[in-house]
């Protein structure tokens, strides 16, 4: 049996989520995992008692955006997922150390098939898309602007295309635009705010650089 499992820590000790819903198989619960991105660390598998036997950890850095590099290590105070960039200068576990820290096997899940996903996620991706490839030239529109933070509100996963295309700009755009970007920044809604917040510890990762070229 599967099950989709939340990693958080209370005090310093890691705290293991159980999410109700039981899968027969791992690609199935991986399949509902890559569905909402975000809530979940990864899948557990569970034997035949029903104790938690392995930890599936999914390959996807960070808690927004879609920073491309797959996930190898995890932050070792959040447990957040990082790759070796985004990682980088921070206190962080390997797998077999967060393994030794839990007390339970972790594995890396199999890295993300395009064709597995679900319709959500390609309607995100097709959103995330065209917010990319018009945020240069529009963001200095204020109904795009209104326009774009109604969608993310909406499609939290679209911030990917806001990732991409504040990533996109030029030093120079970014002189340019920054009277925009920063309204822009403070325009955010309230749960993508949050997260680009957080990723300011991470200047140096996509979500962390669009955080700070925003203002935030
Ligand atoms: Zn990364």
């Amino acid at each position: 049996m599967f099950r989709l499992i939340q990693l958080n820590t209370h005090l310093g000790v890691p705290r293991i989520g159980v999410d109700p819903d039981g899968y027969a198989s791992e690609r199935a619960a991986l399949a509902r995992y890559r569905a909402t991105p975000g809530s979940f660390f990864g899948v557990g598998r569970f034997d035949e008692e029903g104790t938690l036997a392995e930890i599936i950890m999914d390959t996807v850095c960070g808690p927004v955006g879609d920073c491309p590099r797959p996930a190898t290590v995890v932050h070792a105070r959040t447990f957040q997922r990082l790759c070796d960039t985004c990682g980088f200068g921070l206190e962080v576990l390997t797998v077999p150390e967060l393994a030794l820290r839990m007390g339970i096997a972790v594995r890396l899940a199999p890295v993300l098939a395009r064709s597995g996903r679900h319709a959500a996620a390609e309607f995100a991706f097709t959103a995330s898309n065209r917010i990319a490839r018009e945020f240069a030239t529009r963001v200095e529109d204020q109904a795009w602007r209104h326009e774009l933070c109604v969608e993310l509100a909406r499609n939290p996963s679209s911030v990917n295309g806001l990732l991409i295309g504040v990533g996109a700009l030029s030093h120079r755009d970014v002189l340019d635009l920054y009277p925009a970007l920063k309204t822009l920044g403070e325009q955010i809604p309230a749960c993508v705010h949050g997260d680009l917040l957080r990723a300011t510890s991470r200047p140096l990762s996509p979500a962390g650089v669009a955080a700070l070229r925003l203002g935030i």
